[in-house]
């Protein structure tokens, strides 16, 4: 008898998602992540990176990373918690604070972190988390890791989130606390929670607010300040401001705004924060300098809202279905999975680079490209664009 591969499912699993289209196939980025880039060898236009600004290749962004080499090294040596806290990552602390307008902001060393880290210490064992429907995969796991009831609510409906409050008043005084938490921008979609709805209602009930504005910052609010800038709402109303420096930002990690009780809290009790180690001072210098950058050169937000009016109105005119798209995030609804493969391959042919989301990404029969607008494209890139999407919709009978 010959032994049993323990590791024999691994193969077969993934035999199985290749049969059903569902693998992820890497496409290799060879060089920087700029509008003309080099993916599996070819020269085409970057149309699906979360780089809105252009910040990830900022010569400020670059120059104070390669410093920070200098001054401080490439590693931090330890957790936070221990050894590892850097002048550097209080310093960005204190600087995102100012720019977000809250008492105090704290960094963890991704969104997905923050997410996963600090969702189950805010709520657990005889509380309530209310999630719209569609919220982030990383909101969903940190869901998973407290013990808390879940309820879930229509996507970006404030009715539907009344009546699941009105709901859980019966079972009060159960319930010790209730959180609201939701996206700020959907990367589906592209469209904005009403956020302005959604923490009115969960202020009727008492319940704590927590919005993930991954892709709201430095695309939403005055000066990309995000959702909660956008909406005017007050630090009473929205409790944890969370957000990334992995998208418009340009660089990596995540944070939290709020009060200084919340950092406090937060930093004593989020696993991944607390046990996982802090990020390498070039990384913390170039999130500095984001920053700056945002308060000193707004002509890239500009950019980004101009080039996705044009993008999106010229789309529309053309005859593509752009679903609830109210931001840079642009879907480009196809329908059938095989439909946004075959359109994804033919953008590439055409030198665009946006990649389909399928099932069970999104719903059956919601497949989609999903482009992302960038400020670093110029007029003459968006047109190329648009022409290749005129010309592929045109041979795929989508127009
Ligand atoms: C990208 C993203 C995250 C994860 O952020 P990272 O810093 O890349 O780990 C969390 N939430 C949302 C909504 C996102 O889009």
């Amino acid at each position: 008898m010959t032994a049993r591969d323990p590791t024999g499912f691994l193969g077969q699993e993934y035999r199985e998602l290749v049969d059903a289209q569902a693998n992820w196939t890497l496409h290799e980025l060879a060089g920087p992540s700029t509008p003309w880039c080099t993916i599996d060898g070819r020269k085409v236009l970057m149309f699906c990176s979360n780089n809105y600004l252009g910040l990830s290749n900022h010569p400020r962004l670059r120059a104070a990373a390669e410093e920070a080499i200098r001054t401080h090294g490439v590693g931090s040596g330890s957790v936070r918690s221990i050894a590892g806290t850097m002048d550097l990552h209080l310093d960005l602390e204190r600087r995102l604070a100012k720019f977000k307008g809250s008492e105090a902001s704290l960094v963890y060393q991704s969104g997905f972190a923050t997410n996963a880290g600090l969702i189950p210490q805010l709520v657990g064992d005889g509380d309530l988390v209310v999630s719209d429907e569609l919220n982030h995969g990383s909101i969903i796991d940190g869901v998973r890791l407290s013990r808390a009831e879940r309820a879930v609510y229509h996507h970006a409906d404030p009715a539907d989130l009344a009546r699941v409050l009105d709901a859980a008043e019966e079972h009060r005084p159960e319930y010790r606390r209730i959180l609201v938490i939701t996206d700020g921008v959907f990367s589906m979609d592209g469209d904005i929670a009403p956020l302005d709805r959604i923490a009115a209602e969960a202020a009727k009930h008492g319940a704590m607010v927590y919005v993930d504005d991954a892709h709201g910052e430095g695309v939403l609010g005055e000066g990309g300040r995000g959702i909660v800038s956008h909406f005017g709402l007050g630090r009473d109303r929205v409790h944890v401001e969370m957000g990334t420096f992995s998208k418009a930002f340009g660089v990596v990690g995540g944070h939290i705004s709020g009060s200084r009780a919340l950092v406090d809290f937060a930093f004593n009790r989020s696993r991944t924060w607390l046990l996982s180690g802090s990020a390498p001072p070039p990384v913390a210098a170039a999130c500095r300098a984001a920053i700056d950058v945002l308060e000193n050169e707004p002509e890239h937000i500009r950019r980004l809202w101009s080039h996705t009016k044009r993008f999106q109105s010229t789309m529309r005119d053309l005859g593509f279905d752009l679903g609830a798209s109210a931001t840079p995030i642009t879907p480009v609804m196809v329908g059938e999975n095989a439909v946004a493969r075959r359109l994804s391959a033919r953008l590439l042919d055409l030198g665009v680079f946006a990649l389909p989301i399928v099932y069970p990404m999104v719903a059956k029969g919601k497949a989609r490209i999903r482009t992302i607008m960038n400020a670093a494209l110029t007029d003459d890139d968006v047109g190329h664009a648009i022409a290749a999407f005129e010309t592929a919709g045109r041979e795929l009978g989508l127009l």
